[in-house]
């Protein structure tokens, strides 16, 4: 007998018109942008994949939650709400609000981080990476060789080579190495998580060695679900058993609350230490806001305990996660080459396999995402040649070995049928991908170029 067929867990209450212009609008719109996606007005896009931070749809608990803000400088009842909420599911009894994720991060690095200091981890988020380097100290990237090979299916990609982390310890001596950080799921990556026996391989050793094993726990909920998925032995946990016991393993946690907790904006740090917590407390109060706001409303504080309820169930998990995997299955289907297994956020397209015959230094992914936009109206990311920027030094361009469109897909806000046409794009570029002109960059900032260089297209 047929089972019955998949559907999401919830309905739609409200909606948001999108507004779909034509072919000819696209061409005038991305040429005024100078071929940079960041320069286009949001309402020019039909299908916004540009990124999953803060785009997700929240339910109606959540805009309930939201009603019932407490907006009290001191004390807020939403903070005890969003504090008892990670309490019960991450277990970390100490909590500060941040306004966002590298928010979280600054306040705990200006607390324990000093010039000379060495932090491993496995493939370190860009701002983390930046709050790190601005401070004078290193972060080191242990992730396994797998997790760099684009053609290797391996189920846990964001693990941590524990060799590599022992003898960063051997070569620089504990001292100098604070904390550990472990990113999960592991963005830069490509949204690939860590198992379980991995999580507790790198505690043992931080513990052997005195360091404080740190989560940047963005998309704490999506490697949950991946751990019950794909370790054997953590098929029958529910999923905050799983998230239960990968927080046991950490001394403290920096979070992006736009991602796994489903709301626009906020993040916190979770934290077992008085002493830690008292030190960060300082920094929470000159950066960020008072002890129980942060730098967050009430209402937002109200909504992320909320979220962070719902993100925690597998039924949830298991629309988001399968959304993400049927459009990568969807472009597989079509021939368009995509890296695999399929990251939980996004699905990222090989741009250099898409069009083998362009040279990186014209920017091929950009390109990509370029023709993407003319063809559909959708929004994806160069990661790439213009996002790696320039070496300092030489200020030669420093193309990187993948070079890729990231479809980054926000949580319930589109359905199927928008993956479909997202496909669909692709595939019309696809037909026409021997006629394509590489760019050229025009104008471009001293650093963090991507988000406002402007191009041209060659031979026009
Ligand atoms: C988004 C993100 C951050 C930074 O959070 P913001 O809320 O954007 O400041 C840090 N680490 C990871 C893994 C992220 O995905």
């Amino acid at each position: 007998m047929d089972a019955m067929p998949y559907a999401e867990p919830y309905k739609i209450k409200m909606i948001k018109t999108i507004r779909q212009n034509t072919r000819e609008d696209r061409i005038k719109l991305i040429k005024e942008a100078e071929y940079n996606l960041f320069a286009l007005n949001a309402d020019d896009i039909y299908i916004d994949l540009l990124t999953d931070s803060g785009t997700g749809a929240m339910s109606d608990k959540q805009w309930a939650a939201m009603m019932e803000g407490d907006e009290s400088y001191a004390g807020s009842t939403s903070f005890r709400k969003m504090k008892n909420s990670i309490n019960s599911l991450l277990g970390f009894e100490y909590v500060l609000p941040t306004h966002q994720g590298r928010a979280a991060e600054n306040v705990l690095f200006s607390a324990i981080l000093k010039e000379g200091h060495i932090v491993p981890g496995n493939a370190h988020f860009d701002t983390t990476k930046g709050h790190i380097e601005f401070r004078k100290a290193v972060a080191i990237d242990c992730t396994i060789k797998e997790g760099k090979d684009p053609n290797l299916n391996h189920p846990f990609k964001g693990n941590v080579d524990i060799d590599a982390f022992e003898s960063v310890i051997k070569q620089y001596g504990s001292e100098k190495i604070p904390i550990f950080i472990l990113t999960i799921t592991c963005n830069s990556g490509g949204g690939q998580p860590v198992s379980l026996e991995n999580i507790k391989a790198v505690a043992e050793v931080c513990r052997k060695h005195e360091i404080k094993l740190i989560f940047d726990a963005a998309r704490f909920a999506e490697n949950a679900y991946f751990i019950k998925k794909r370790e054997d032995k953590y098929k029958n946990s529910t999923i905050r058993e799983i998230v239960a016991q990968m927080f046991s393993y950490a001394d403290g946690c920096t979070m992006s609350s736009k991602k796994d907790a489903i709301v626009n904006m906020g993040g916190f740090i979770g934290l077992r230490d008085a002493e830690i917590y008292r030190k960060c407390s300082t920094f929470n109060i000159i950066f960020e806001g008072y002890l129980t706001y942060g730098g967050m409303s009430g209402r937002d504080m109200a909504a992320l305990a909320q979220g962070l309820y719902e993100s925690t169930t597998f039924e949830y998990l298991e629309s988001r996660i399968g959304q993400t995997e049927y459009l990568g299955k969807l472009l597989k289907e079509r021939g368009i080459p995509v890296l695999e297994p399929f990251g939980g956020h996004a699905v990222y397209v090989n741009a250099k396999e898409f069009l083998p015959e362009m040279d990186q230094e014209h920017y091929p992914a950009q390109v990509l995402g370029v023709e993407l936009y003319i063809e559909a109206g959708v929004r994806g990311v160069e990661i790439g040649t213009v996002l790696a920027d320039r070496d300092p030094v030489n200020r030669k361009n420093r193309p990187p070995e993948l070079e890729l469109l990231r479809l980054a897909i926000p949580r319930r806000t589109y359905t199927n049928n928008h993956m479909d046409v997202v496909a669909w794009g692709l595939q019309k570029v696809m037909e026409r991908r021997d006629k394509l002109k590489g760019l050229e960059i025009t104008y471009e900032a001293p650093i963090m170029r991507h988000f406002t260089a402007k191009f041209k297209r060659l031979g026009n």
